[in-house]
């Protein structure tokens, strides 16, 4: 037979495309429109509605960027429309352009009384109408398209006050639409066999059984008459959409999703309104499908909803309690996990659960981080602890270099806390259900012959839409379809229920999973990622004195406004927002955020250490360090002045800082040219080098900007080793450098006693895609460095053996990172720094120099073209560290810097801990407002301890806790140990290396 292939391939496409879609529509009429635009943000439905409408017609421009339009659309339903095979719909065209949806104009459709019918996005237009004529409501949102095409072009569209003033859409189409729908099957018959046709190998009799019945269609579908033969298509398809799935189809479980960022190229206000737009979507189609199911992750999603859209959420609410509106994740958003720190992605879990138990009485049994960049190795503890039995990501399939070798597997944290972890083979969390995304993951799937299930999220998302009708056309047409893998509409649970079941002995893949793309993120938008790291440090200040005024009887908890202040924090964790990768509003926004944290949080702990220290007027120096600070003691105060600085003495022709415990000493151009700890004589800083040293690189990445590094900025470096200015300052040595339009003020200091080396950064910076790192090439042999990540460290080579190796040549670090060789070691610790890099190189006599550097600021132009510009504060701490301990002890230092009051005296520890290995992450009053104290502690060192825990106060009873601060006991599946003790009974708690424990205590 000849081969004609090709022929009827292009037949089918063009026939489909310009007979079949365009007959689904079988008449149109337009409707009448009014609108009225919102002066400035948004405004509530009655006060829209009570405005003054003027006549608005197809072809008129409607709303700047960032706007809002309203629009009333009425009319009648002409005489003999309807029957038995059409759906009359309402059908608007906002003037959508051919970018996904989420990322451009949006609306969302309102009945006169106020209630919502459903969202309004390109590629899901369409909503039913009458009996009745049609009245109704849109609220256009006239989202301007911020990334383009690129997605690294400078936009001054991501602020309000830059995006301009003229409208950027124009109404399309307002019509009373019958939709056929039996050409609508048609077409969706179609669009499957096409999809799935296109996926299977030219030689399989089953490819060319399904092009050939496509042809008969086309034979027999009259394009003159679609509607009217469009059965008779329908029929010539039935056959090979009959044909069952093969025996050994891989199995997807499509779970309904909509992936909404909490904000990124557009700000949070936009996000709420996003969610009430998609989620209407969903319960539209809830009410059309009654096998879908819509997995949604975010308590705060769901907070906003409950706040401004009540009746909404109410029907949220009827649907989580029929399980078909699942909440997965169980965190308050889908946080970044690199950066916040231990006890801040502790309270993403206890405030995300929280919600969702007080709301719901319903508890996700699952960790759902879609879109994050990249996994701290601690998750695994802080999901288990927090009561999650799986965790699902796919971003890790975005590595440039290696391929993660398993899809479904064990993840196992630093602490051997493992979790039941699946990345969808697709390969995305907004899959549309076609044949290529479906054949994909039967192609992909790693576990293939062990396990031959995957799970599969369905719906527009990143800017949110969710499902539509098609998708879920489409999963009825592939739930047994020969050539197609098979496909279950489901919720996540059933999806690890089952892999679980059919795969009892997967792989295990240990520590943190790095992602090896989006390296800048660690670094962009340093004001934001200064707010988090003050914020949470704050919070625990806050909470430690606060609680510790409380079980004395001196003060009231402040509740409200701690958890007001951690919502605040949390949400800002969002995995765009401290990541720096969002437009400037949203950037500008998360700093006045951090403003206002800070500005509630200062009372509060001024009001509890004022309480603490009692009346007087000595100076009360106050330590929130779970160790020891300028004489006070770890968690308490000591009566007496901070210790003072050592002033910088003239030498030769430089400086020396000298305080008998270590020894820096400066070259003429403040080159911190040596660093010397005085009772060993070793000295930190390589020979012939300069520590504390400035170095701006060119920093233009291939494609991200405000979100990678790329590993080129390493060929061009301008090192900043001369001063403007070098000149003692009362205790501090003041160093002034400038490079092309920035300036910088290098402050060093010591302290009497203390080994630690405080270098502040000052700069004001004005360049563009530059990136300025710190960098310390230190006289250390080290072929690993540890760096600190949320209740415990990370180890990670200094050199590029594999691929692996090389592609992590940026990376996340919290306060502190160390270089160490048996015995002696380093410290580098910072304030507000996340980005790191820690490299080896060798000195002229064969040594190796351990080079460790900060990356303090950079410059991107997208999608924020301000992003970085102007001053910023950066502080580091530069120490001699035998083991990960000492530099644990600088990094809480530095970030809780003492606070002095004026008082009575000396202020006891609430909580003492016997052991320097054991650390106290937080000392908190309990969240169900019972009064309890709540300690969390985790081991530091990575390996075994034993600790005893003393409180001042008397305790009736102390047991441990899971991060909920539930009783382990009263937990099904509980992952952490449960332990108690009686009144009187001393508190001593053995630790697994870097084991969180959370302890809960009652009062006597
Ligand atoms: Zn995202």
């Amino acid at each position: 037979m000849h081969d004609t292939t090709p022929q009827i391939e292009m037949r089918v496409e063009r026939f489909v495309r310009e007979r079949v879609a365009p007959a689904v529509e079988r008449r149109h009429v337009a409707l009448d429109v009014t609108a009225w635009e919102v002066p400035d943000e948004p405004v509530p439905f009655a006060e829209a509605v009570a405005q003054d409408f003027t006549a608005f017609k197809p072809g008129m421009a409607w709303s700047r960027p960032w706007g809002t339009t309203w629009f009333h659309v009425t009319g009648e339903i002409p005489e003999g429309w309807g029957g038995a095979d059409v759906a009359l719909e309402l059908v608007v065209d906002l003037g959508f352009s051919a970018r996904q949806p989420g990322f451009q104009a949006e609306g969302l459709i309102y009945r006169p009384d106020g209630t919502i019918v459903k969202g309004l996005e390109p590629l899901n237009n369409a909503v039913p109408v009458g009996p009745g004529p049609v009245d109704l409501y849109i609220e256009a949102a006239s989202n301007p398209d911020v990334g383009g095409h690129y997605f690294y072009l400078p936009t001054p569209l991501g602020d309000k006050a830059t995006a301009g003033a003229e409208p950027i859409y124009t109404l399309r189409r307002v019509d009373l639409v019958e939709r056929d729908l039996t050409v609508y099957g048609l077409l969706q018959d179609c669009w499957t066999l096409v999809g799935l046709m296109e996926q299977l190998e030219a030689s399989l009799p089953r490819r060319a059984e399904i092009l050939r019945a496509l042809e008969r269609m086309c034979d027999v579908v009259d394009p003159d008459r679609v509607a009217e033969t469009a059965a008779a298509g329908r029929e010539a398809l039935a056959g090979v959409l009959a044909s069952p799935a093969y025996a050994s189809a891989h199995q997807v479980i499509a779970v309904g999703h909509a992936h909404i960022d909490s904000a990124w190229l557009w700000p949070t206000r936009e996000t709420i309104r996003k969610c009430a737009r998609t989620f209407s979507n969903v319960l539209a189609l809830m009410d059309e499908y009654p096998d879908f199911v819509f997995a949604c992750s975010s308590a705060q999603q769901y907070a906003w909803m409950k706040e401004h859209y009540p009746e909404l959420f109410e029907r949220i609410r009827r649907r989580v309690a029929d399980g078909r509106f699942v909440p997965v994740g169980g965190m308050w958003v889908e946080s970044d996990t690199n950066m916040p720190g231990g006890e801040a992605l502790a309270r993403q879990f206890v405030h995300g659960k929280g919600f969702f138990l007080r709301e719901f009485g319903y508890e996700p049994g699952d960790v759902w981080l879609p879109d994050s960049f990249g996994y701290t190795a601690a998750l695994p503890q802080i999901a288990r602890a927090a009561g999650a039995r799986a965790f699902l990501t796919q971003k890790i399939s975005w590595n440039e270099s290696n391929r993660m070798p398993h899809h479904t597997f064990w993840w196992e944290g630093i602490d051997g806390s493992r979790i039941f972890t699946h990345f969808p083979p697709a390969d995305t969390y907004n899959s549309d259900l076609s044949g290529a995304d479906l054949a994909r993951a039967q192609r992909q799937y790693a576990e293939k012959g062990v396990s031959n299930v995957s799970l599969t999220p369905f719906g527009f998302g990143d800017g949110g839409g969710g499902p539509t009708r098609e998708m879920m056309e489409a999963a009825a047409r592939t739930r047994s379809l020969e050539g197609s893998p098979r496909v279950e509409v489901g919720t996540p649970e059933r999806f690890f229920e089952l892999a679980r079941t059919t795969h009892p002995a997967p792989a295990t893949w240990s520590g943190e999973m790095y992602l090896e793309l989006h390296r800048g993120t660690y670094t962009s938008q340093a004001n934001t990622k200064q707010g988090n790291r003050r914020s949470e440090h704050l919070l625990r200040e806050a909470e430690l004195w606060s609680a510790t005024a409380a079980w004395r009887g001196l003060a009231d908890y402040p509740y409200e406004t701690l958890d007001d202040a951690w919502r605040t924090v949390l949400l800002q964790q969002f995995h765009d927002i401290l990541p720096g990768s969002s437009i400037a509003w949203v950037h500008q926004e998360a700093e006045r955020n951090y403003a206002a944290v800070a500005a509630a949080l200062a009372p509060v702990i001024d009001e509890a250490q004022r309480a603490l220290a009692g009346p007087g007027s000595a100076p009360v120096v106050f330590n929130a360090a779970p160790v020891a600070a300028a004489g006070a003691p770890a968690l308490g105060a000591v009566a007496g002045p901070p210790p003072a600085g050592v002033a910088p003495v003239a030498a030769g022709t430089g400086w020396v800082l000298d305080n008998g415990v270590v020894r820096a000493v400066f070259d003429a151009a403040g080159l911190l040219v040596s660093f010397a700890e005085t009772a060993s004589g070793r000295e930190l800083v390589a020979a012939g080098e300069a520590a504390a040293l400035l170095q701006v690189f060119r920093d233009t990445p291939n494609q991200w900007d405000a979100w990678d590094i790329d590993a080129h900025y390493r060929h061009t470096v301008t090192e900043l080793r001369e001063a403007d200015a070098v000149e003692a300052t009362g205790d501090a040595l003041v160093v002034r450098r400038s490079f092309h339009r920035s300036t910088f003020t290098q402050t060093f200091r010591l302290v009497e006693a203390s080994p630690e080396l405080e270098i502040e950064t000052r700069v004001d910076w004005h360049e563009r895609e530059k990136l300025l790192k710190l960098a310390f090439p230190l006289a250390v042999h080290a072929d690993r460095a540890s760096s600190e990540v949320q209740f415990g460290h990370v180890q990670r080579p200094t050199h590029a053996n594999t691929s692996w190796d090389m592609a992590r040549f940026e990376t996340a670090a919290h306060r502190w990172v160390h270089v160490g060789e048996p015995g002696f070691g380093v410290a580098v610790a910072n304030d507000s720094t996340y980005g790191h890099d820690i490299t080896r190189r060798w000195a002229a006599d064969g040594s190796t120099v351990t080079l460790v550097r900060e990356s303090l600021l950079r410059a991107p132009r997208f999608p924020d073209p301000h992003a970085d510009q102007g001053e910023h504060v950066l502080r580091t701490a530069l120490r001699p560290a035998p083991t990960v301990l000492e530099a644990l002890d600088t990094g809480y230092r530095l970030n809780l810097p003492v606070r002095a009051v004026t008082g009575g005296g000396p202020v006891a520890p609430l909580v003492t801990v016997s052991s320097p290995a054991v650390v106290v992450e937080a000392v908190k009053l309990a969240e169900d407002r019972s009064g309890d104290l709540v300690v969390r502690l985790y081991e530091a060192r990575g390996g075994r301890a034993r600790a005893r825990v003393e409180v001042s106060e008397p305790v009736e009873r102390a047991w441990t806790t899971d991060l909920l601060e539930r009783d382990p006991a009263d937990l099904a599946d509980a992952a952490v140990q449960a332990s108690a003790w009686a009144a009187g009974e001393p508190i001593e708690i053995a630790f697994r290396p870097f084991e969180i424990v959370t302890l809960r205590l009652r009062r006597a």
